[in-house]
């Protein structure tokens, strides 16, 4: 360790009056030229921007930002190694929590988790904990190698992985440096859940996702695609096959308003829109063919980061208007304040306070109208949000050829259809028994992400996957792990 780390945490008074509070911004496509390509919107810091931003690290005693990161990592201790120009230091260190850095620091809501606990936030900004993680992933990755972490001998145990997004390779990568032989099976062509399929390239290019699932495989798991749970092999199959299972098979099955006219042609699930785009190449237009029709009128019905996916994937098909339509109002927007604001300098425009109420069609059955109504809030609800109310009399209509429905999504049936012993809530979510080991009604398997919360985030799933890799492997071999910083804090 370097001999500013090897000091006691905490910064003296005079050298805290030194800090220089101004957060380093990163460098971005400027919105008209963003708007007409699929590159990833955010350069990324350079080094220079990455150790000025680091510097601003308080190195509290007792650093509050560990506490909001659902996967534990150190974040002052990656930090202060990036401020000292110790960026291979940074990575082994953000490493020994996270196996996805370079995804993390890019989709990660930190302004609601580690950023907003920041002791700067009251100064001024709080650090810029994932454009750190982000510049320290990607900084290893261009030296061309990446180094292993230390690996614990085989133990002879196997473990299935069903599904391969965010909770399944968490689960997969810390249980095979744990030295268990691990298979992950995934449906889908490529793995990586909706790291792949949903999320889009101007955002996450595939690039990276590849580069993090390659050192999974690095890692010893073996990743099996095409391969559907419940279809190629059943539950009880796998079981006498593997010690034991986890299920992170995520919440794909999309939610629709069930108004009329929503089967008309040119009304799609954001799930459909955006997997053609991500897993049919859309993206690499025009080396590739677009897989959709281009549409001149897009609503995307929603407020969340899917509703902003689907809206910014219409601006770069070149759509002439692209609406966002959103019952409740601004202050209530589920999405990542980035990403909205991202999606408003490119041109998305928004009507809050609206909610369609009827899909009109042509004589051939294709969209050429939407039906809406406008909203005022009342008193809150079950949510704790103000309600949306109808205002009567108010309904309008807006020309429309296509509708890109992102209200949110449950779990795919499939396995607890075919598996009576997996026990499912009322919501269709995979019922956990104590979510502190991700334990699941039928002896031997475990769940995690969403297909145990519901529709949620990248980082729960990686935290749910931590959680239950430490179970499954205290149940395989008895050793106790230590249970986190931020889950004992939160408990
Ligand atoms: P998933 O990522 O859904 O992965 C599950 C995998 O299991 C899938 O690949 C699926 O094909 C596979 N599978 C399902 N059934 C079977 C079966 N029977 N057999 C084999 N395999 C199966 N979160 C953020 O934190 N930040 C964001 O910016 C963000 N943006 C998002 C944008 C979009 C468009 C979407 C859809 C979600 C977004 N989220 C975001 C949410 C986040 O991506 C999810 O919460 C997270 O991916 C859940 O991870 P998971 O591992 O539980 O499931």
């Amino acid at each position: 360790m370097s001999p500013g780390l090897e000091r006691e945490r905490g910064l003296t008074m005079p050298e805290k009056k030194k800090l220089d509070l101004e957060r380093r911004e990163m460098p971005k496509q400027a919105p008209h030229i963003r708007r007409h390509n699929f590159c990833e919107v955010a350069h990324g810091y350079t080094a220079e921007l990455a150790m000025a931003e680091a510097q601003r690290c308080l190195v509290c005693k007792k650093p509050p930002c560990i506490v909001g990161c659902p996967v534990d990592n150190d974040i002052p201790g990656f930090v202060q190694r990036i401020a000292e120009g110790d960026f291979a230091g940074a990575i082994r260190k953000l490493k020994e929590t996270n196996c996805l850095p370079a995804i993390a620091g890019r989709v990660c809501p930190q302004e609601t988790q580690c950023e907003v606990k920041c002791n700067l936030e009251k100064k001024k900004a709080p650090m810029a904990i994932g454009r750190l993680e982000r510049f320290a992933a990607d900084w290893e990755a261009a030296q061309g190698q990446v180094e292993m972490p230390e690996m614990r001998p085989p133990t002879g145990k196997k473990v299935a992985v069903v599904g391969s997004g965010p909770a399944g390779v968490t689960v997969a990568g810390d249980l095979a440096k744990l030295g268990h032989k691990v298979v992950m099976y995934e449906a889908l062509h490529e793995p990586g859940g909706v790291l792949t399929y949903g999320i889009p390239e101007f955002r996450l290019p595939k690039q990276i996702v590849r580069r993090e699932i390659d050192y999974i495989r690095k890692l010893g798991v073996e990743v099996v695609c095409n391969y559907v749970v419940g279809r190629t092999k059943t539950m009880e199959q796998l079981l006498s096959s593997y010690d034991a299972i986890f299920l992170g098979t995520g919440a794909g099955l999309p939610w629709f308003l069930n108004i009329p006219g929503e089967n008309l042609c040119g009304v799609y699930s954001a799930n459909e829109y955006l997997t053609r785009m991500n897993l049919m190449r859309g993206y690499a237009y025009p080396k590739s063919s677009i897989p959709i029709k281009r549409h001149r009128h897009v609503a995307v019905i929603g407020g969340g980061n899917v509703a902003m996916d689907s809206a910014r994937t219409a601006v770069r098909l070149g759509a002439e208007e692209v609406y966002i339509i959103y019952r409740r109002s601004q202050q209530e927007l589920p999405a990542r304040h980035e990403e909205a604001e991202n999606a408003e300098e490119e041109g998305v425009v928004f009507k809050y306070l609206t909610l369609p109420v009827r899909l009109i069609g042509d004589e051939d059955g294709w969209l050429k109208e939407i039906e809406c109504i406008r909203m005022e809030l009342g008193e809150p609800d079950a949510s704790g949000r103000r309600k949306p109310i109808e205002v009567p009399g108010s309904e309008f209509r807006m020309p429309m050829d296509a509708v890109v429905v992102a209200l949110g999504n449950s779990p795919n049936p499939l396995i607890p259809s075919c598996t009576p012993e997996l026990k499912v809530t009322e919501k269709g979510t995979i019922f956990v028994s104590d979510f502190a080991t991700g334990k699941t009604s039928m002896d031997r398997v475990w769940a995690g992400g969403d297909v145990a919360t519901g529709a949620a985030t990248v980082i729960m799933a990686m935290g749910a996957g931590r959680v239950a890799a430490r179970s499954i492997h205290e149940y395989l071999t008895g050793e106790k792990l230590a249970a986190t910083t931020s889950e004992v804090t939160n408990s």
